[in-house]
């Protein structure tokens, strides 16, 4: 578990500002979500916590260390993206165990951990398939999978369920929220879906073009939109 600040934390492709000097503190093993509209900045804050994109300026710290020039590796992150590329012509237990035997993990060690993210993600009989012989769901519970054998501090989702079908989509999100009180991980998670926000989430950053327009607990920004732009985002009549 750990905190992630972000201070005043801003990106520009070119001349272009995407994300205008944002601040947010997410607390040991708290369930934070972004919501907002296509475009509006979710993946690239994302991705700059995780360190898959420089920042422009400002600073962010994961457990309380400022990680601005640390590499992804050493971050204590781990991310679960919408497209979970699983290598096609490898097992689920390869898959799984594949980042840890590339970094020269202790098979012991990545034995165990593979064993134990297949118990958490009810998947231990399934560990000799293909990907192809498995079920989207079963799919994305592999990728997720993936992320917890690296044992992070802090799980980053990036519009995980967005792939799957309705129904998929509301177990899996009962899935999440179940990992995140058996793992007690800090996780932060992006979605446009406005139940999977109200539904997962201890507190909601609310995002407007590169703004933060409101952050809250569900309720509160329910009861309490700042304007009507969370309104329509939370549901609220308003
Ligand atoms: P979201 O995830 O909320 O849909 P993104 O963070 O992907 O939004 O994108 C935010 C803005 O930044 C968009 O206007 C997008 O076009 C722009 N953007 C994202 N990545 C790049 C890039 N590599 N180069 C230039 N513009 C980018
Ligand atoms: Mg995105």
């Amino acid at each position: 578990m750990a905190t992630v600040t972000l201070t005043n934390v801003a990106k520009r492709f070119g001349a272009f500002e995407v994300v205008h000097g944002a601040n947010i503190d997410i607390a040991d093993g708290e369930f934070v979500v972004f919501v907002g509209p296509s475009g509006c900045g979710k993946s690239t804050l994302l991705r700059m916590i995780a360190g898959l994109e420089d920042i422009s300026g400002g600073e962010i710290a994961i457990g309380g260390k400022v990680v601005n020039d640390v590499e992804p590796a050493d971050r204590g992150i781990a991310m679960v993206f919408q497209s979970y590329a699983l290598y096609p012509h490898m097992s689920v237990e390869q898959n799984l165990s594949f980042g840890l035997r590339m970094t020269g993990n202790p098979k012991a060690d990545t034995e165990r951990r593979v064993k134990r993210a297949a118990e958490i993600l009810r998947i231990s009989e399934l560990m000799e398939r293909r990907p192809k012989k498995l079920s989207g769901g079963q799919r994305q519970r592999v990728a997720i999978g993936r992320a917890i054998v690296r044992e992070p501090q802090v799980f980053l989702f990036d519009e995980p369920l967005s792939n799957l079908d309705a129904e998929l989509r509301v177990q899996m999100r009962v899935e999440i929220s179940r990992l995140h009180k058996e793992l007690g991980a800090t996780m932060v998670y992006v979605t446009h879906d406005q139940t999977e926000a109200m539904t997962l989430a201890d507190r909601i950053v609310v995002l407007r073009a590169g703004h933060i327009e409101q952050i809250g607990r569900p309720l509160e920004l329910y009861d309490n939109p700042d304007n009507i732009f969370v309104a329509g985002f939370v549901g609220s009549p308003k």
